[in-house]
């Protein structure tokens, strides 16, 4: 084999992680996400919630009809981080170069370390093996010749499953009868246009290129591309400063017709985007504001900033941005910077070499928080910490709204 890769992913990640710090959820359909009651969606559910029909990205509200005994739960992502760090860790030992897709998701480059697809399989069962042994976690793992191809071929037995897809023609079929949906990138929206034209699987795909391509533009050609089995994009070695931008955002419990409050809330999510910057020691050189309207319309506006790795700075022209967007009732705010930058470690930004603005910055960080506090009756300053957590930042902005 020219290239040989593994996909690894985590049955039910966070799910597991619950099951694991606590047997008694054993067995049980456990949902992990929002509340009933609450507004949001569905992260991760137990194997035995899918069952009732629960999946990922489900509104809680349906998941909630379909499964009125499941055990529901808010996401400890603090928790899962420290683990994902724990397995990457693991599997990165085993590659020339792997690349991080999530939390609970890696793509690895073996070709070296293998040699063959007997190679192959060996490292991919000594993964699940280390990570049952060492996490307590199951893993389900593909060995393919391309990205694509071991994506799906980690789907193909999950839970705890290994499959393995050698070369382009066994993917092709694999895949021939498969709805187009199978194919990465092939969402909702991009199979209902295939579908009205007549083209319902992998096979017509490959048989109706022409209309595709002619349907569906660049996608178009990537998608018969992919179902003909080619795809020669490379593991590229994750670096955090490859995203390309950082953002937070906080779904309301109720729609927010209150600016003064959504100001106020960017301060929140200046904080939450501060820390992640300076975890990777990264600056942005623009602003996002994303805004969801009660009819779920979403806008996002931006601006171009100097070197912005501060909350202060991030906050002020989030803000400015907030004054401009039409007043309508909100239902989601985010707040994110982009075009990053950055050294490996941590990084000054210039507002620590420049002890002034430093200084200036700090009386402004006060001031901001005094006004939190004075509309508010709450701390931000000595709990800006606490905040950070995103159970916490849901709790605080639902006092907020509540209280203002
Ligand atoms: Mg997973």
């Amino acid at each position: 084999m020219e290239n040989i890769i593994i996909h690894v992913d985590m049955d039910a990640f966070f799910a597991s992680v619950e099951i694991r710090d606590n047997p008694s959820l054993r067995g049980k359909p456990l949902i992990i996400g929002s509340l009933p009651k609450e507004r949001g969606v569905v992260a991760t559910c137990s194997y035995e919630a899918r069952k009732y029909g629960v999946h990922s990205a489900m509104n809680i509200k349906d998941a909630y009809r379909l499964c009125p005994n499941g055990i529901y739960m808010h996401p400890n992502i603090d928790k899962y981080r420290a683990v994902s760090a724990q397995l990457h860790e693991i599997w990165n030992t085993y590659a020339s170069a792997a690349e991080t897709i999530a939390l609970d998701e890696a793509y690895l480059d073996v070709t070296e370390q293998a040699h063959s697809l007997e190679g192959a399989r060996k490292i991919a069962y000594t993964i699940k093996q280390r990570t049952k042994a060492e996490l307590g976690l199951t893993c389900s793992v593909g060995v393919a010749y391309s990205k694509t191809a071991a994506k799906a071929a980690s789907e193909e037995k999950k839970p705890d499953g290994y499959f393995e897809i050698p070369t382009a023609e066994d993917f092709v079929n694999l895949m021939s009868n498969r709805d187009v949906k199978a194919l990465y990138t092939v969402g909702k929206m991009t199979a209902e246009k295939l579908y009205s034209s007549g083209i319902h699987t992998v096979r017509d795909i490959r048989e109706r290129r022409d209309m595709v391509i002619g349907l569906l533009g660049k996608q178009g050609k990537w998608i018969t591309d992919l179902a003909f089995g080619i795809d020669e994009r490379k593991v590229t070695p994750y670096k955090p400063w490859d995203a390309k931008s950082i953002s937070r955002e906080v779904t309301f419990q109720k729609d927010v017709n209150n600016y003064t409050l959504l100001e106020d809330v960017l301060v929140l999510l200046a904080l939450c985007v501060e820390n992640r910057a300076n975890r990777y020691g990264l600056h942005g050189s623009g602003v996002t504001l994303k805004l969801t309207y009660f009819d779920m319309k979403s806008i996002t506006r931006s601006r171009k900033t100097s070197i912005c790795s501060n909350a202060v700075m991030m906050y002020k022209e989030a803000a400015a941005l907030l004054k401009n967007v039409e007043k309508r009732p909100v239902r989601l705010i985010g707040l994110g910077i982009y075009d990053l930058s950055g050294e490996e470690g941590r990084q000054l930004s210039l507002f620590d070499l420049y002890t002034d603005s430093k200084k200036q910055e700090n009386e402004e960080r006060k001031r901001i928080f005094d006004t939190l506090k004075n509309r508010y009756h709450l701390d931000f300053e000595k709990n800006s910490e606490k905040i950070l957590r995103s159970e916490v930042l849901h709790k605080t902005v639902e006092y907020m709204r509540r209280h203002i």
